[in-house]
């Protein structure tokens, strides 16, 4: 593993002024769709700790992804979460201003060997695995990639970028595995009030994509170096990002970051037991506030006491 500071996180250090104890809390919408209330579990878990630790509480937007994420939607996060009674820090850091350091960050893996580029299309994967009978996939259901554009010659793949193809830029994972060692860990709360050492498996996501065609990063390589520009020092989200975190320590290893302490929640389910996201149309906080619905009425339904505290 290489040694000494990450250039790209300098400002930030010397903006914060060194460390502290003081713990820092965040939560990270993408603006992709309207929060619903399964969001509002997720903040209020994080600034009901912040503010029972003495800690901070910021927001970032998660918007990369410049064809999903809209500018509406973001406003009403703001909207959503003040309604809620929720205050944050400014100012709110916004990803797609971002990518350039985000780019230095990917760049320091590639000079290091540790990626390679991929031109191969979702078509070409599926393709590629569909002869082979329960084809391992990634804990976000995407077949685990096979492979394909690592064996490429040198010749080859120069041949293809000066051509002018897109290419996606892929972990090399056994390589980073070996440079990062295998015994990765994270300190994970869970729903209790101790800690236990969970091992990482970032082998469970294969070679994937950690800065895609279409923009020069990825959620897992933005994510962590947010996670220490910002000082987090605790990240509390929902179980569904759970494997994630094999792959953000396995990043952080490789890029010097810190770890924070991790603590993934339950997720909230509606009556039939379905995991409440918006692929399965949970009610948005906009639309319980039309309806009429009180910030206290959520707050109790959630099990959170009743005044928001500022
Ligand atoms: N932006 C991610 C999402 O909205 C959350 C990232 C995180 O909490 O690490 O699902």
């Amino acid at each position: 593993m290489s040694s000494g500071s990450s250039d790209f996180l300098r400002p930030y250090e010397e903006a914060r002024g060194g460390s502290s104890l003081q713990p820092v809390f965040r939560f990270a919408p993408s603006p992709n769709g309207y929060l619903h209330i399964g969001h509002a579990y997720s903040v209020l878990r994080n600034y009901e700790m912040a503010r029972e630790q003495d800690g901070r509480f910021l927001l970032r937007i998660e918007d990369i992804d410049i064809d999903r994420c809209r500018p509406d939607y973001e406003q009403a996060i703001y909207e959503d979460l003040a309604w809620l009674g929720i205050t944050w820090e400014q100012p709110v850091l916004r990803q797609s201003e971002h990518f350039a350091v985000y780019a230095s960050a990917v760049e320091r893996l590639r000079e290091r060997g540790l990626l390679y580029p991929c031109f191969c299309t979702r078509l070409d994967i599926s393709r590629a695995v569909s002869g082979v009978r329960d084809w391992p996939r990634d804990p976000d259901g995407a077949p685990i990639y096979p492979g394909t554009c690592r064996h490429l010659s040198l010749d080859e793949r120069d041949r293809r970028l000066a051509s002018g193809q897109h290419a996606a830029l892929r972990i090399d994972m056994s390589q980073a595995l070996s440079e990062a060692g295998m015994l990765l860990a994270w300190c994970e709360y869970g729903e209790g009030d101790e800690p236990r050492d969970v091992r990482a498996e970032p082998m469970l996501w294969g070679d994937t994509v950690l800065a895609r065609k279409d923009i020069p990063t990825s959620y897992h390589v933005s994510v962590v170096i947010d996670d220490a520009r910002q000082g987090i020092t605790d990240v509390v989200r929902g179980k569904d990002l759970f494997n994630a975190t094999s792959l953000h320590r396995l990043l952080q290893a490789l890029l010097d970051l810190p770890a924070p302490r991790y603590r993934h929640h339950d997720l909230l389910r509606d009556a039939a037991g379905q995991k409440l996201s918006k692929s399965t149309r949970a009610k948005s906080i906009r639309t319980l506030r039309a309806e009429g619905v009180k910030p206290e009425d959520v707050r109790r339904r959630l099990g959170f006491d009743l005044a928001p505290h500022h």
